[in-house]
């Protein structure tokens, strides 16, 4: 197959085009298939290193990558903050650097400030994946989600799709909103007005405050968390006003398209966000599915960016 992913990183959605997005899911989709047989291994990556390099939790996208490393028979490592020099005070930068004088050929980098994963780019030889930082950009995600979407209605453009609940603090949104948009999808936000950026109209999206009236006709709802741990003070009056606002249940679902589907990235704060019955409706919801397909979307992702690797060019 002749791949052109004409970039060293994937540091964002934002840039990309919606011929490199297509690129990215149309490998991913034949990964699918590779994923779900007994041996799932091929040795794309063989003598690959790649580190994951987490400064804040994770339990699907760090695993996701790790086993995408693996299958692609990369030597994966997992680098743990809390027991790493970043404990006695040394920089994001000299960790980065540190990493990199041991030859790594990719790094997945997830750090708490927005803008930090870039930053890292500018100091390191090798390619490098956002695995999500600050409130910025969350690209994998927002990949794996077009993937499940597009296997369920064969497209994106024209679909509308409703992001609900914490836009402010979330990467995840900012993320869908370029793939979406960039795609030919209509995106409505609907939050309470604290939850929602002053400027976010500016990125093409239609804002409702009312779930009812933003669920309308939709195709696609996708759920978000309550970050609290990038809020300072309480954005929402109480966890219980929040559900009953702004909670997915069946009663608010029945607004959109009878077949509309349910997202959520992870992790679900049931009762809150979402009602447990809504979330495990499995003629709904492609909850599992997403972290599925994250893994297909994340081997693609290593592979295009190994590609462009120049010791690579012998195993292609
Ligand atoms: N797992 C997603 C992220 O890392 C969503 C979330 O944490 O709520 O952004």
């Amino acid at each position: 197959m002749a791949i052109t992913y004409p970039h060293q990183h994937l540091l964002g959605i934002e840039g990309l085009s919606p011929a490199e997005i297509t690129l990215l899911l149309d490998l991913a989709e034949s990964y699918i298939a590779l994923n779900r047989r007994a041996d799932k291994k091929k040795d794309l990556l063989r003598g690959r290193t790649l580190i994951n390099m987490f400064f804040e939790s994770s339990t699907r996208t760090r695993t996701s990558f790790e086993l995408a490393g693996k299958r692609l028979g990369a030597d994966v490592i997992n680098m743990s903050t809390s027991s790493s020099s970043i404990k006695k005070g040394e920089t994001l930068i000299d960790t980065a650097l540190t990493l990199n004088a041991m030859r790594p050929d990719v790094l997945v980098v997830r750090h708490p400030d927005s803008g930090a994963v870039r930053l890292l780019a500018n100091h390191v030889a090798c390619a490098i994946i956002n695995g999500g930082d600050g409130s910025h950009e969350h690209p994998t995600q927002a990949l794996l989600d077009a993937l499940v979407i597009r296997r369920h209605r064969g497209r994106l453009d024209g679909l509308l799709v409703a992001i609900c609940g914490d836009i402010m603090h979330s990467r995840v949104a900012r993320s869908n909103i370029h793939l979406l948009t960039t795609m030919g999808a209509r995106v409505r936000l609907v939050a309470p007005p604290t939850l929602l950026p002053a400027a976010i109209a500016r990125m093409g999206v239609e804002v409702h405050h009312d779930m009812r009236s933003g669920l309308e006709g939709c195709d696609i709802v996708m759920m978000l968390r309550l970050q609290t741990e990038r809020m300072q003070g309480a954005f929402v009056p109480s966890g219980r006003e929040y559900f009953h606002f702004y909670g997915l249940t069946y009663d608010k679902l029945a607004k959109a398209k009878p077949d509309a589907l349910i997202m959520h990235p992870g992790p679900m704060n049931r009762g809150v966000e979402i009602d447990s019955a809504v979330a495990d409706d499995i003629t709904r919801s492609v909850i599992l599915e997403q972290v599925e397909l994250g893994v297909a979307v994340r081997q693609a992702c290593l592979e295009v960016l190994a590609r462009n690797l120049p010791s690579l060019q012998h195993n292609q």
